[in-house]
């Protein structure tokens, strides 16, 4: 078992770009090759800004190549914490945003031709009385307060029959989220990034800002002096630069693939080729690949150490939701790092007026990415008002500093362990 994942093995090949040799004057500079900063450069060069995006490894290194390809509605957080935070006028059209971000992936891929498996189509799962009740809330929130009608609830019967598995107490069907081939997105964008006459540099990573009027990126064999810098490094970032570190804190997650499924089980496990997430802390997220295998992922590791032999425990846990899956082959087994912040809300500002970033999608990043980058090149050309409805959302820094991750593990056990008691009820 490699680290390799599956979207790698079976997604088109990316030929290597150059890495960065020598000086170049730029109007904008990313850093990061994920979709944050890919989006960013697609949206900034079609902007007509001359760009240039560093990235440390391959495109896709980080979460955006390794995650679940689940398109999410909303945030990481509900719609009551925004509500909270800002008010009910800003939440909507933070709401609004939200699904303006699943729309356009749509309207990128049939734009720039991209083949990326895309599908509609989403259970939210209860597997206990409290989470469907919070499934319900959620129902009612999103169709009443935010007018989103595309939603139905589904009690145990018709949740086992559009799942496969008769574990769950209830679910929340919903059209507007669905899945896609991350990596095949992701490259797709890379391409129409270039086409828009953005340069695309892999190995390069960024070791040094300096920060000024025209902030200078240093890498090991060259240089990019810019007008302004877009730090799209999320949970791979690390203390590049110091202020935003500790906003957010990374998890590492974990995702395998099932050798392909018989036609009998294909026919049984999600009929209507819906993406499912459950409602634990802790979450299960699956859904079929087109090649008809189950892509399972699940896990968190809170505390920065590595996931032991996740390939065994996620076939433990799925055996947990379909039984007659308990001996099926993991021909794939990755992890990945996502960012997290306090709230879960998104964390979007600047450094200094002509820096940049966006982070800490906190599990929502498959959509959010695009509305990031959307944003920040709107605010690069003068209109900052949506990007600001972000930069203004009350985020802090994670307690603990250094050892926020230790701090954090400990807060989470707590929800892991009424997970576990909820299942009892
Ligand atoms: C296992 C897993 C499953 C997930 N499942 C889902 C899901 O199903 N749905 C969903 O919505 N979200 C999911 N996520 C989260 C989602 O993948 C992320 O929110 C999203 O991909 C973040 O994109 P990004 O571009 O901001 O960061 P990343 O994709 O992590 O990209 C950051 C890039 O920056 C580069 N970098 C960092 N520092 C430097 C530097 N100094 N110089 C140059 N380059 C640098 C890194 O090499 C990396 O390629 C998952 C994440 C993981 C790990």
């Amino acid at each position: 078992m490699t680290d390799l994942t599956y979207y790698h093995a079976t997604t088109p090949e990316f030929e290597q770009r150059p890495s960065l040799a020598g000086e170049i004057d730029a109007d904008a500079c990313i850093v990061g090759g994920g979709l944050t900063g890919v989006c960013a450069a697609l949206q900034l060069a079609e902007r007509g800004y001359s760009t240039v995006l560093l990235e440390a490894g391959r495109i896709g290194d980080g979460a955006s190549g390794r995650n679940g390809g689940q398109i999410v509605m909303g945030y990481g957080c509900d719609m009551t914490t925004f509500e909270r935070a800002v008010g009910r006028e800003a939440a909507k059209t933070i709401w609004q945003m939200g699904t303006e971000a699943v729309t356009d992936i749509n309207l990128r891929i049939e734009r720039h031709g991209i083949a990326a498996d895309y599908r509609r189509g989403y259970l939210h799962a209860a597997l206990n009385a409290r989470q469907a009740g919070g499934l319900l809330e959620l129902a009612e929130s999103w169709s009443g307060t935010y007018g989103f009608a595309d939603i139905r609830m589904l009690d145990a019967g018709d949740t086992a029959a559009a799942t496969g598995s008769d574990i769950y107490r209830a679910a929340l069907l919903e059209r507007g989220s669905g899945h896609i081939n991350p990596l095949a997105y992701l490259r797709g964008l890379a391409r129409a990034a270039e086409n828009a006459g953005a340069r695309l540099f892999e190995a390069s990573r960024v070791t040094c800002l300096q920060r000024g009027t025209r902030p200078v990126l240093e890498t090991a064999r060259g240089r990019v002096t810019a007008r302004m810098v877009v730090l799209a490094g999320n949970a791979y970032l690390g203390g590049l630069v110091p202020e935003i570190e500790y906003r957010i804190a990374p998890v590492l997650s974990a995702v395998a693939a099932t050798a392909p499924l018989t036609a009998d089980q294909q026919a049984r496990i999600l009929p209507g080729n819906e993406a499912v997430a459950d409602s634990n802390t802790a979450l299960n997220y699956f859904r079929k690949t087109p090649d008809g295998r189950l892509l399972f992922g699940g896990l968190a590791s809170y505390s920065g150490r590595p996931l032991n032999n996740a390939s065994a425990a996620l076939r433990k846990r799925m055996a947990g939701v379909y039984p007659e899956l308990s001996n099926i082959d993991m021909e794939y087994c990755w992890s990945g790092k996502l960012a997290i912040t306090v709230t879960r809300m998104p964390d979007f500002g600047r450094v200094d007026s002509n820096i940049y970033y966006a982070q800490g999608l906190s599990g929502h990043g498959v959509a959010l990415t695009g509305l990031a980058g959307k944003l920040i090149a709107e605010a690069a050309a003068g209109d900052a008002e949506r990007f600001d409805v972000f930069s203004r959302l009350p985020n802090y820094r994670f307690p603990g500093g250094p050892a926020r991750q230790a701090v954090l593990a400990l807060g989470m056990a707590w929800f892991k362990l009424r997970d576990m008691v909820g299942l009892s009820k």
